[in-house]
């Protein structure tokens, strides 16, 4: 039949979309930076050199040039990409060696590598939950955990952050039989602050509930690198456990840890596996070589921490918020929106490199993170660049947080 009236147009939403233009027309526009060259500690932009507080390369392996001499040989021996999902074509003998020392390194049976941390937990989630299962996830667990159970058609139920106890009252309206998966981080990639893992296996275990850790955050920064789980000494008590490489091991990639019988399932259920390329072979050689690096040197992880420390004791004495971080990321409160974006321009302008983050993402902050690789001059620069913008003094105070290091 013959509709005289036009369905509406889906691109008209385009020309109505004026939020990030009109921040690009007052100079105020704060996202894909396009940055010349990575130093790790410094970038540079625009020709000028800025001390990188924003990236979650909380080693300083993306300089090392171990990791770059393996990215290099598995590129000549290997090829620039595996053409194919590993179930098929792309998998070689790099990625199933970083499987098995990732694996033993987290304390767990097996685990199974995936083209990112989104991937990983994505292919997790899909490949478990099914539209009659109950996802019971941390309110700031990260997007990739929701897109997951999203994706999955498992019904999405959420709990305050951190908080055992409204786990629990959540866990107890759940029905007897329906099967659930706790969903949590490891180190919350906003706050900075660690899970509370003791309580919370203690509830899974109580209501039957498996127990995922997403610990992007945690692998490489606790427990000489092993991460949230074993920081507690829990990682029996964790099922599954998914990491990336794009923070501390200076790559791109993921992946996801449990038992044999978990991992071989995923194998075959996980689609973001399954239908997507997997790491270039140079990203998987520069993972592993950063792993390896890792548990060589564990003092590195000592190192970021006591870096974020030096920052954290610097920022409560210049008056300035930390939030509740005990760990490489910092968020530090601002007064509002609008003025997140005025601070965040004149600390580029200083040198100073940090990510603000808005709603809906976040509550507005900086947020801000460190490395084992920055100089304490370069965090007493960062210190003093922070400490002399009133607003940030002000905003701590109506945070409270003051006294929080
Ligand atoms: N989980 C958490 C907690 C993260 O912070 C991130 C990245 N910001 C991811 C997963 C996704 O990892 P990737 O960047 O490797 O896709």
């Amino acid at each position: 039949m013959f509709n005289a009236s036009e369905p509406p147009d889906l691109f008209s939403r385009f020309a109505g979309y004026t939020a990030a233009s009109d921040l690009m027309k007052a100079g105020l526009y704060p996202y894909f930076l396009p940055l010349a060259g990575q130093e790790g500690a410094t970038v540079r932009r625009s020709g000028r050199e800025l001390i990188m507080c924003g990236s979650n390369n909380y080693l300083g392996l993306t300089a090392d040039p171990r990791v770059h001499a393996a990215a290099r040989g598995a590129l000549e021996r290997y090829g620039s990409s595996s053409t194919g999902s590993r179930f098929l074509n792309g998998n070689t003998d790099l990625h199933e060696e970083l499987e098995t020392e990732l694996a033993d390194f987290l304390g767990k049976p097996a685990a199974v590598v995936l083209s990112t941390g989104y991937q990983a937990n994505l292919g997790a989630l899909a490949g478990l939950l099914t539209p009659r299962d109950y996802a019971v996830v941390d309110r700031d667990a990260h997007a990739s955990l929701v897109d997951g159970v999203r994706l999955s058609g498992a019904k999405l139920r959420r709990f305050p952050h951190n908080d055992a106890e409204g786990l629990r009252r959540t866990l107890e309206q759940l029905p007897d039989d329906a099967a659930r998966l706790v969903i949590v981080d490891g180190v919350y990639s906003m706050e900075g602050d660690i899970c509370d893992l003791p309580a919370i296996t203690a509830v899974c275990a109580r209501y039957g509930a498996r127990l995922l850790v997403d610990d992007a955050h945690g692998l490489g920064v606790l427990a000489g690198g092993r991460g949230t789980t074993a920081h507690f000494g829990l990682t029996d008590q964790v099922d599954l456990i998914t990491v990336t490489f794009s923070k501390s091991l200076a790559s791109l990639g993921g992946a996801v840890a449990g038992s044999e019988e978990a991992v071989h399932y995923l194998k075959h259920k996980a689609r973001s596996l399954m239908f997507s390329a997997s790491m270039t072979p140079a990203s998987t050689a520069a993972a592993l070589t950063a792993l390896r690096i890792l548990r060589a040197e564990p003092h590195l992880t000592t190192d970021v921490r006591a870096k974020a420390d030096h920052v954290r004791r610097g920022l409560v004495e210049a008056g300035v918020g930390t939030g509740e971080s005990t760990t490489p990321i910092i968020p530090v409160p601002v007064p509002d929106a609008q003025g997140t974006l005025a601070i965040w321009e004149r600390l580029i302008r200083a040198g100073v490199y940090v990510n603000p983050v808005l709603p809906p993402a976040a509550t507005p902050r900086l947020r801000t993170s460190y490395m084992a690789t920055h100089t304490l001059d370069q965090l007493d620069r960062v210190v003093e660049v922070l400490g002399s913008e009133p607003e940030l003094r002000l905003a701590a105070e109506h945070a409270g947080s003051t006294v929080s290091a």
